[in-house]
């Protein structure tokens, strides 16, 4: 079972229902010979009520001024939300579109299938309208209920085509007088107001409305703001223990680059028993994660909160040039993902145990479950997986850019900390690249990563490394490495039953959303889709229902077992035949023998510190 598999909290959207989208990725740029008008002063007026929440529906005004030129006002909506590395087309949730002067109506058509053409008729305040169908429950998109909104600026917010995004703008809100706002935008000086100097920062602020948790605290002399729907499903001790787990894993994080970039830092987080697994999406100043109920309280929120949080730097700051500017209308693939995703989850695990939010157990635990991750996926080059997610590879290797990229971090880590006898990290790195690239405005290069790394390393060169273990597809050298640090890779092989399945943890039990061709879960009749109720006697809602499961069915190979699921209404009962597989599971253990050097390294890594 793979209740948490890296694989399901991929920082973009849900894994599901995007393919038949996806071939949209392919699709040349369009050429960029659009233009709008100029405009200023550009509002938008953002409903959302009881009334309109029961169409799940948001109301949106923009209104802008424009001249007295004859040109079209063109505006475009973003195909994609940044972080969510897919073409989502927002513009298809968008319905009753019209565009007036004063009173009067103004013509106008599509440009293009994300594009508004709209004819004006002289200078003067032009208000755009439209509806917005609110119904996906996905971190990047706008999902509603009867008393709560999520939505994004991208999926919302049009912008004057080919005029840049270099303009000022204010969004107010229009809701229940009892009703709550949340979002990292700055206020603007007027109630339920908030403004933003240019259309990048704009959209990247989302918006909870309605009934839910929210307070705040002070980390690291920042205010830090915790938002959680539905209300009270999230409270008392575990909403404690989530804070503290904030509390100690920003400082953590903060040590590595020695700033707290944001002014203010919104958690905004949805439980709904709807949604399998967990998934969240990362901003500036905030992020928005959807998760299992089942998941709170777990160390894997921590993580998953620890990694967003870091991404504040890594990726929202400090980015591959590829996506500098970030463009809306096309996809902008990067070989760097793994740096931007892969070492953003290596700092997520440093977090956790440099925050003592968790042991070293733990830590070594994590790294042995990305090496088997890797180890049972076929041989991708990092660059390749980055370079393919836009497209979402139906291989298995299409988010490999996670755990093999937090391996890649975890690997130079150490090879940087022996060739500086541990005066120097993967810290320095990251430290220098923020402030020469995202803090000269600008994003960083291969030049710039491995002209940090060999500097890191006393002048090391990594054209061989990145050769085999970046660019190409050679297996790990854990063996040689871990040692460097003090740790060493083991195995044990064992026969054990297997299911071949992959599902999420649900508020009702396991979604299955992977059935292996071949397994024993396929020969039974489970399909995709199916929730799991019980294997024999064993209930999935058992906290220990993996080992209890596997210590039932390891000595009954062929053995015929029931496996209860549920489809749609019914709930039926399969007949499965216990099926033992070969299985090799890694471990990352203490090396018993290590240097004295090792031993510092190791300890360097653990804690964050280097022998100055
Ligand atoms: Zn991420």
């Amino acid at each position: 079972m793979i209740h948490h598999r890296i694989a399901l909290v991929v920082c973009a959207t849900s894994l599901a229902g995007s393919g038949a989208l996806a071939g949209q990725g392919n699709r040349p740029a369009a050429p960029a010979v659009l233009r709008s008008a100029p405009i200023s002063s550009i509002r938008y007026e953002v409903t959302f009520d009881s009334a309109t929440a029961q169409h799940r529906t948001i109301r949106l005004a923009m209104s802008f001024e424009v001249g007295a030129g004859k040109d079209p006002v063109l505006l475009s909506v973003p195909a994609w939300t940044p972080g969510a590395y897919e073409i989502s087309s927002f513009a298809r949730w968008i319905s009753h579109f019209s565009a007036t002067a004063g009173e009067r109506p103004l013509a106008w058509d599509k440009a293009d299938p994300d594009t508004w053409r709209i004819r004006t008729t002289g200078p003067g305040r032009v208000t755009v309208r439209f509806d917005y169908l609110a119904d996906t429950l996905d971190n990047a998109m706008a999902w509603s209920r009867p008393d709560f909104l999520l939505f994004n600026g991208t999926n919302l917010f049009p912008y004057p085509e080919g005029r840049g995004f270099d303009f000022p703008a204010t969004v107010t809100v229009k809701t229940q007088p009892d009703w709550l706002v949340a979002t990292g935008m700055k206020p603007g000086g007027a109630p339920l107001t908030w403004s933003e100097a240019n259309y990048h920062d704009l959209v990247d602020m989302p918006f909870f409305i309605g009934r839910f948790d929210y307070d705040s605290t002070v980390v690291d002399g920042k205010a830090t703001r915790l938002a959680s729907y539905p209300k009270d499903i999230l409270k008392g001790d575990t909403r404690a223990t989530f804070w503290d787990q904030i509390a100690k894993a920003i400082p953590a994080m903060t040590a590595v680059f020695q700033e707290t970039p944001w002014n203010s830092y919104t958690v905004m987080t949805i439980f709904d028993s709807s949604y399998a697994g967990g998934s969240a999406l990362e901003h500036q100043s905030s992020h928005v994660g959807v998760y299992a109920p089942m998941m709170i309280g777990t160390p894997l929120l921590a993580s998953i909160t620890a990694h967003e949080i870091f991404h504040a730097w890594n990726v929202k700051r400090l980015r591959p040039a590829d996506m500098v500017p970030y463009e809306y209308d096309r996809p902008e693939p990067t070989p760097w993902l793994w740096v931007s995703e892969g070492i953003t989850d290596y700092y997520a695990d440093l977090a956790l145990i440099r925050g003592k939010i968790v042991d070293s157990t733990i830590f070594m635990g994590l790294t042995a479950e990305k090496i088997q991750t890797v180890a049972e996926a076929p041989p991708t080059a990092l660059q390749d997986a980055s370079l393919s997610t836009w497209i979402h590879p139906t291989d298995g290797t299409g988010y490999l850019y996670y755990p093999k990229g937090s391996l890649a971090g975890l690997l130079l880590d150490i090879v940087i900390r022996d060739a500086s006898d541990n005066r120097r990290s993967l810290d320095d790195v990251m430290r220098e690249l923020y402030r020469t690239t995202y803090k000269r405005g600008r994003g960083f290069t291969a030049a710039d990563w491995w002209g940090a790394v060999g500097r890191a390393a006393g002048g090391r060169s990594f054209a061989d490394f990145d050769a085999r273990y970046i660019d190409g597809r050679e297996p790990y050298p854990y063996d040689a490495l871990l040692k460097l640090a003090g740790l060493r890779l083991a195995s044990d092989t064992i026969r054990e039953p297997r299911l071949g399945l992959g599902g999420a943890p649900d508020s009702a039990g396991v979604r299955i959303t992977a059935v292996q061709p071949g397994g024993a879960a396929e020969a039974a009749g489970v399909r995709t889709g199916d929730i799991l109720v019980a294997l024999g006697d064993v209930a999935i809602t058992d906290p220990n229902f993996g080992p209890a499961y596997r210590a039932r069915f390891r000595n009954a190979e062929g053995q015929d077992f029931p496996i209860k699921v549920r489809r749609g209404a019914d709930t039926l009962t399969l007949t499965g035949k216990v099926r033992l597989i070969e299985q090799v599971n890694a471990h990352v253990e203490l090396d018993p023998n290590p240097s004295p050097k090792a031993m510092r390294i190791r300890g360097g890594i653990l804690t964050g510190a280097t022998d100055k």
